[in-house]
């Protein structure tokens, strides 16, 4: 099937409406600036916003080819720049968590996601949208999905469909992913022969040795095998997601909406 016919299901699986303002969450990677370019020419009411890292020409880079696609496509960019916001770039930041005391052994790109993910909540609300749309890929969701297998828990991945479900808070913005059921090998294609404006560079920060890993043997499947670990997945994500919802609070040193009394960010950065 083609790349835009299943993005097509998977919104209407996930009954995304036209008149919501959809915020995509861009990374200068092929996989968000695929989702904008999809979103877009499918009709929906889309702006893009930039989470500008501050990790050298790698940052610059992504800022560039982001600034492209917005003007191409002719949408709003919101840039959040980390040196302004928050006093430091990524770098910085995660090398001082790293070197307090017990997390150490936290590794780059779980400490990166956790610190996106809180500000892309946070700002996203700010800007009064009803979704936030990321561009997470088939072969993503299988890694991730295994990696909370072998784990131990499968439960972690409940918030891990096309659509955040067992999450519902004022504060709390709903995330999409319209490329859940997309292969990254058919993203790039895409991505390729439309000629986007993509940074195909990788992160320089990038180097989570156990999620390489699980890549690595996922990468020795079939593009069929991924789908079944997928769709697989999504079976078993209906059964926990009708357990009841998770209880959600704002934590107590940020106000953000989490699971436990101190976000996993201000978890973080509590002793930095
Ligand atoms: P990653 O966590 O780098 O695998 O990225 C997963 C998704 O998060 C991407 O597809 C984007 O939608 C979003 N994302 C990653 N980095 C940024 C960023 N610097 N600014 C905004 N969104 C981002
Ligand atoms: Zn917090």
């Amino acid at each position: 099937m083609k790349i835009e016919q299943k993005v097509k299901q998977t919104l209407k699986k996930i009954k995304l409406n036209k008149k919501e303002k959809i915020i995509v969450a861009l990374s200068g990677g092929k996989d968000s600036t695929v989702t904008a370019y999809l979103l877009k020419k499918l009709g929906y009411n889309i702006e893009g916003f930039h989470i500008n890292l501050r990790i050298g020409k790698y940052s610059e880079d992504c800022l560039e080819a982001i600034e492209k696609l917005c003007k191409d496509l002719k949408i709003k960019l919101h840039v959040y720049d980390m040196k302004n916001e928050m006093g430091s770039g990524m770098c910085y930041l995660r090398t001082s968590i790293q070197s307090s005391p017990g997390k150490g052994r936290l590794k780059n790109c779980a400490i990166c996601g956790v610190i996106k993910k809180w500000i892309l909540n946070r700002e996203v609300r700010k800007l009064k949208a009803d979704k936030i749309a990321t561009g997470h890929n088939l072969d993503d969701e299988a890694q991730t999905f295994l990696m909370n297998i072998f784990k131990g828990s499968p439960k972690l991945s409940v918030n891990s469909g096309p659509i955040t479900l067992n999450m519902h808070d004022e504060k709390f913005i709903p995330r999409i992913k319209p490329l859940f059921y997309v292969a990254e090998n058919d993203i790039r294609e895409y991505s390729k022969k439309n000629k986007l404006p993509v940074n195909y560079g990788a992160c320089p920060c990038a180097l989570d040795s156990y999620r390489i890993q699980v890549r690595k043997f996922l990468d020795t499947l079939s593009k069929k095998d991924k789908e079944n670990i997928v769709k697989n997945f999504d079976k078993l994500l209906k059964k926990i997601s009708k357990s009841k919802d998770d209880k959600i609070t704002y934590c107590e040193m940020c106000g953000e909406p989490s699971r436990n009394n101190i976000c996993k960010k201000c978890e973080l950065m509590k002793i930095v």
